[in-house]
């Protein structure tokens, strides 16, 4: 099964020559479509210039930018509120299929709000896929459109909402155990239905 939603950090190296980036340095970034997902790999100029990025595309290359590092980009989570990006980080991390149309709405509301930035966007096995980067972190977001209908637009509209103002309940934390039912007697208690 294909991830359909993921967030990659940005490296804090050259994945070629391991060696740590320096601040404000320029690097390039390469998105190539694995059997398992989509991998970027964040490469040093020089790398680059050496065969790394010229030459015949890799295998599964989808985009390549350029970016620039920063040592300390600010910290995600300063604020206690929930966020549209807190909450979307929070729904990819926990994986959970059904909060994907909620988690494809958040990428559309912060990147109308320029927090996200679309770097690409394709199909891949007839879905939709875009590549959302966040300009602080660097980070990558990599989002598949759900397809919603127009009267599931307005349901999953009202889930993110609540979303937003209750925050998330996040299954770690201890759930009241659920008694199971006594098992039914089931000798005498209820009518049977008629076998023969
Ligand atoms: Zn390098």
């Amino acid at each position: 099964m294909i991830t359909e939603w993921n967030i990659q950090s940005r490296g804090h190296g050259c994945e070629v020559c391991s060696r740590a980036f320096a601040d404000r340095e320029a690097y390039h970034t390469l998105l190539c479509d694995e059997k398992a997902g989509f991998r970027r790999s964040d490469i040093c100029a020089e790398c680059w210039r050496q065969g790394h990025g010229e030459g015949p595309a890799p295998k599964g290359f989808i985009s390549h930018w350029q970016g620039v590092y920063e040592a300390n980009p600010p910290p995600v989570e300063t604020i206690k509120k929930e966020t549209a990006e807190t909450l979307l980080r929070k729904l990819i991390g926990q994986n959970d299929p059904q909060h994907i149309p909620a988690g494809y709405i958040l990428a559309v509301m912060l990147e109308r709000k320029r927090l996200l930035k679309v770097k690409e966007q394709f199909i891949r096995e007839g879905k939709r896929v875009f590549v959302y980067e966040q300009p602080k972190s660097g980070d990558l977001f990599t989002i598949t459109d759900p397809d919603l209908q127009l009267d599931q637009l307005e349901q999953v509209q009202r889930d993110v909402a609540a979303l937003l103002e209750h925050g998330l309940v996040l299954p770690t934390a201890p759930v009241e155990e659920v008694l199971p039912l006594e098992p039914e007697e089931s000798s005498d208690s209820a009518p049977e239905e008629a076998g023969s």
